[in-house]
């Protein structure tokens, strides 16, 4: 089927958008539009892991703000992932800096940018939610923070992301990239058997970034929304246009309307294909989305953005639809 039927196609089941004010088990003309929990889904391969990690809480009854900080930490752990936590791809200029962010069903939240040295950013910033009248700490002020919480500093920087690193040096341009393959944030969004949502996002960003930048990731509203009468919503890929759109919160209200999680992440996508018709071709985005029935949906710009479900029924990775190019 071509990209644009299988676009149409989705138009028509998005006429079968999950209510939100239903909040028993939903199901919507899709396989991944069926509500249940608890149940946790995360982005990309790398979500199986930490699905798993998030479900030793929620398969006993825990808190889905709990679940989503010790799942995503399997992930900010693998120093063989060059996109998260340790080992994640340096800026640059060689410096691994980490943004983080968790939100719970009580629109507390909590954010760490711009973080060196603590492998483990959304435990830091789970720390900035509990700990803090604050939300977001960046740079210096997030790691002086971290000490004080007792977290331990260590070299993130592993041998092979350095020698990739110097290998991108070589080629000398110094400049940062843009294209659709350089992202797999972890985005975890997830609904526990009290009917209540929480998410968290983390990631080193953009391989080979400016010194300083900092992507959706760890801004509430853009790379994470959680909104507990709703839904919650996270998002992988070039930041910048994530941010543009405030692409989370976007997903959220979508849903609000009566929009399927689904077809909430796809007009997320339609929206930056719209305003940015000589970008998206080349630029890679993701939108991964709960409802409060416990039904989810995915959406990218292009093919090969996939994503981890993990409930009582499901366990598996699924490719989200796309728009093509
Ligand atoms: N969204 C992340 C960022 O722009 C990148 C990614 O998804 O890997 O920092």
């Amino acid at each position: 089927m071509s990209n644009r039927r299988k676009f149409i196609k989705s138009s028509i089941y998005g006429g079968l958008a999950v209510s939100t004010a239903s909040l028993s088990s939903v199901a919507c003309a899709t396989q991944t539009e069926v509500g249940e929990k608890p149940i946790v889904v995360s982005t990309w391969k790398h979500g199986m892991e930490a699905n798993d990690g998030a479900w030793k809480i929620l398969s006993k009854g825990g808190k889905a703000v709990d679940a989503v900080e010790q799942g995503v930490m399997v992930t900010e752990a693998d120093p063989t992932n060059t996109t998260v936590g340790i080992g994640g791809a340096p800026d640059r200029d060689g410096n691994v800096t980490l943004d983080a962010c968790i939100m719970d069903e009580n629109d507390n939240c909590g954010s760490v940018a711009f973080l060196q040295n603590f492998k483990h950013p959304v435990a830091v910033a789970r720390k900035v939610m509990d700990e803090t009248p604050h939300v977001m700490l960046v740079g210096e002020g997030a790691k002086r923070f971290a000490n004080e919480q007792g977290f331990k500093e260590e070299n993130l920087l592993t041998p092979q992301s350095e020698a990739a690193w110097k290998k991108w040096l070589e080629k000398g341009n110094y400049q940062p990239e843009i294209n659709v393959e350089n992202h797999d944030t972890i985005g975890m969004v997830a609904l526990d058997s009290n009917g209540n949502l929480s998410g968290a996002c983390t990631t080193s960003g953009a391989a080979y970034k400016m010194h300083g930048r900092v992507g959706d990731s760890p801004i509430i509203g853009a790379g994470l929304f959680v909104d507990n009468e709703v839904g919650a919503a996270t998002a992988t890929g070039l930041g910048e246009f994530v941010i543009k759109i405030c692409g989370a919160h976007m997903i959220v209200e979508l849903m609000r309307q009566g929009k399927s999680p689904m077809q909430a992440c796809r007009e997320a996508v339609e929206r930056i294909v719209r305003k940015y018709p000589n970008d998206y071709k080349n630029l890679q985005v993701g939108f991964l989305a709960i409802n409060k029935a416990g039904a989810y949906g995915a959406y990218s710009i292009h093919q090969g953005f996939d994503y981890a479900v993990r409930s009582n029924t499901t366990n598996e990775l699924i490719d989200a639809q796309f728009f093509g190019s």
